[in-house]
């Protein structure tokens, strides 16, 4: 039986700038992403029938075809007419519903995944086309590293990763739906938008302060209104000292950039007083994937 491995790091949002709603529903993103090292684990193993299972130690998710991680499969399947089948075993490890996209992390590996065991021979470039038909976090997941996604999320630049150092992750026992997010956002109530081009000038001078002072989010002035928590765990990792806090992509994960891993560590034990999923863990910049 064939069986391959892929792992599914989490994302966090070092910019998110939303420039305006499309005609075709969608709105217009400017996003740097980069990846963390904390990632959900997949097995994928060749099934001589025709089925796609999918099997997770987690109550938090579907296991049906809700899951993205499922749908991937379905498509690739569809798309190149293979007749086997597939189980999918997902050791979830990354929080679920917190802006760290931990679905579309997994659906994207899923992608991968398939290409090698159904030696498919697809390029990084079509994978990536494949993934942006099931959400606009996909294609970004597929290459990992550190990127400027344009459009939905699927005009993909590679960017210089930041220097090496630590990410404290807190995610708020609170839920929230990033559809009713962008719903919610009023871009005219936004008069200060973060600046992509100096997050990307930071980059480029491998300048950690400058990363940390180009952090922003303009999904922030919706959920820290919704979820007032939220504000305080920033609040808390700032006080602690953590060189730069923001909230991933439409939350509630805070995150906090930290140079020294001491300091990470201390900053995440004074943080699980009042939060129950919190992670030190270190940045992944550079992405663990070979490029086809
Ligand atoms: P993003 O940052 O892309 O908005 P997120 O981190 O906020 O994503 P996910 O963890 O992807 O959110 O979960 C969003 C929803 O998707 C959840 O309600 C969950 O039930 C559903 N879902 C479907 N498949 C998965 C999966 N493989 N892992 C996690 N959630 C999944």
């Amino acid at each position: 039986m064939t069986v391959v491995y892929e792992k599914s790091p989490a994302k966090i949002n070092l910019l998110l700038d939303v420039l305006g709603r499309r005609d075709d529903g969608y709105h217009e993103l400017e996003t740097v992403m980069t990846m963390v090292d904390l990632a959900d684990r997949l097995e994928l193993a060749e099934l001589p029938e025709d089925r796609v299972e999918l099997v997770s130690q987690s109550p938090a998710i579907p296991t049906d075809e809700r899951n993205l991680a499922h749908q991937a499969a379905r498509l690739m399947k569809e798309r190149f007419g293979v007749s086997k089948g597939v189980r999918i075993t997902l050791d979830k490890r990354v929080p679920v519903a917190a802006g760290l996209a931990g679905g579309s992390g997994d659906a994207a590996a899923v992608l991968r995944g398939l290409n090698r065991m159904w030696r498919l021979g697809l390029k990084g470039e079509e994978l990536e086309a494949l993934g942006a038909e099931l959400g606009s976090d996909v294609p970004y997941c597929v290459r990992g590293g550190t990127v400027l996604a344009r459009g939905r999320g699927e005009i993909l630049e590679d960017l210089p990763p930041p220097p090496p150092c630590w990410v404290v992750l807190a995610r708020p026992p609170v839920s929230v739906s990033t559809t009713d997010v962008f719903a919610r956002l009023n871009l005219v109530e936004i008069t200060e938008h973060p600046s992509a081009e100096r997050m990307i000038d930071a980059l480029r001078q491998r300048s950690f302060a400058g990363v940390c002072g180009a952090l922003g989010n303009v999904l922030e002035h919706v959920t820290l209104r919704l979820h007032p928590e939220i504000r305080q765990i920033k609040a808390c990792m700032e006080k602690m000292g953590a060189d730069g806090v923001l909230m991933s992509g439409s939350g509630p994960t805070v995150f906090g950039l930290v140079a020294r891993e001491e300091k990470a560590v201390r900053i995440a034990g004074g943080l699980r007083g009042f939060c129950k999923e919190v992670y030190a863990v270190r940045l992944l910049g550079e992405s663990p994937f070979p490029r086809g």
